[in-house]
């Protein structure tokens, strides 16, 4: 037997049971694929069955607003993610009736759609022989064919795709594409594959070659940037003073206390916050004591952000994208991931009085 017998030989005894696979509703099989993107299956599920709840379909995800659709990933990360999902979903609503393409270059040109994606969403909903290579199938393909060239490069990507599309089954690419995926994450794992486990264990040259453990070869990945903020918590009849983060860098349209960068000596320092409030929202405070810190990461950066207790003096009318906002209001609030903790500290502290 090929691999294609082996893997789904075995796909078909072990198969993961989730909840994006009671059908091949291709909108399903598009959400899943783009909530598991750098997030873990068991935190994906909560939310993905949440998501069909409100959006069951892709008519229903259309018609809503971004703030809702934003709120109801917060926590998932990635929040372009989001944005991307809603912008194709409209694009494929306004477009295609509703019906997701079976072309792969009309998918790959929707918003957030990438190679590996439009791969997985078309074999799987429509039985298209289209490879869906991401880190797990590079590393099974690697250990496969001991390929020693750095994973992380374009032309070895190239490659495994090509041995993807050379052995993938014709009669349920869909079938193979998914057990590649189970396949990584439960038997050619990073760290110690299981080999022993494995359906393709008389097929692997990595294992022939007792190198399993070496493969794939990958360049380290850089550290993220450190990048210290302060942020100002500042009351003003009860109400904090909150904003949406602008375009352009991470978390855009997320809401925040007002928060700056702080040059390296600077670290902590409230006559910066004081400055910086000033000249960005036109607010004089006084910054009293540090309530909260965070350590935040993010792929390429790390977050580490005080929370200072301010008190509001004087001020003029706030720039667009920027409130007065109550605790009571801020379920409604899709926050940037440190700026929820520390509300959720708030309120703590308010149930608690
Ligand atoms: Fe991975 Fe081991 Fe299977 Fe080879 S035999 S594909 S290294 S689990």
């Amino acid at each position: 037997m090929g691999i294609a017998e082996r893997l789904l030989a075995w796909y078909d005894a072990y198969k993961r049971e989730l909840p994006w696979r009671e059908n091949k509703d291709a909108y399903r099989v598009w959400v899943s694929e783009i909530m598991l993107q750098q997030t873990r299956v068991e935190a994906v599920k909560g939310y993905y069955e949440r998501w069909m709840e409100v959006f069951p379909n892709p008519a229903a995800l259309a018609a809503a607003d971004e703030d809702q659709v934003v709120k109801q990933w917060e926590g998932l990360g990635y929040y372009s993610r989001a944005r991307n999902l809603l912008a194709g979903v409209r694009e494929v609503c306004a477009q295609y009736g509703g019906q997701v393409p079976e072309d792969e270059g009309l998918v790959r040109a929707l918003p957030g759609v990438g190679e590996y994606t439009a791969g997985a969403i078309l074999s799987i909903a429509y039985d298209k022989r289209i490879p869906a290579v991401d880190g797990n199938v590079m590393r099974i393909f690697s250990r496969l064919f001991a390929l020693a060239d750095d994973i992380l490069k374009p032309a070895a990507k190239r490659q495994v795709r090509q041995l993807v599309a050379a052995h993938m089954s014709a009669a349920r690419p869909g079938d193979f594409n998914q057990a590649l995926m189970d396949l990584g994450s439960a038997v050619c794992i990073p760290k110690r594959p299981r080999c022993e486990q494995c359906p393709l264990q008389r097929l692997c040259q990595a294992r022939e070659q007792g190198i399993e453990h070496l493969l794939p070869v990958r360049t380290p990945k850089k550290e993220p940037l450190p990048v210290a903020l302060a942020a100002a918590l500042i009351v003003k009849d009860d109400c904090y003073l909150v904003r949406k983060r602008p375009p352009g860098g991470v978390l855009t349209g997320m809401w925040e206390f007002p928060a700056i960068e702080l040059e390296t000596a600077q670290k902590n320092c409230p006559a910066a916050l004081v400055a910086g409030i000033r000249q960005q929202l036109g607010q004089q405070i006084v910054v009293n004591a540090e309530a909260y810190h965070f350590i935040h990461v993010f792929s390429h950066r790390k977050w580490d952000i005080s929370f200072y207790q301010c008190s509001w003096l004087d001020g003029g009318e706030l720039p667009a994208g920027a409130q007065w906002a109550h605790p009571d209001s801020w379920s409604q609030l899709a926050w940037a991931g440190p700026h929820r903790k520390a509300a959720q500290a708030i309120e703590m502290a308010r149930l608690a009085q």
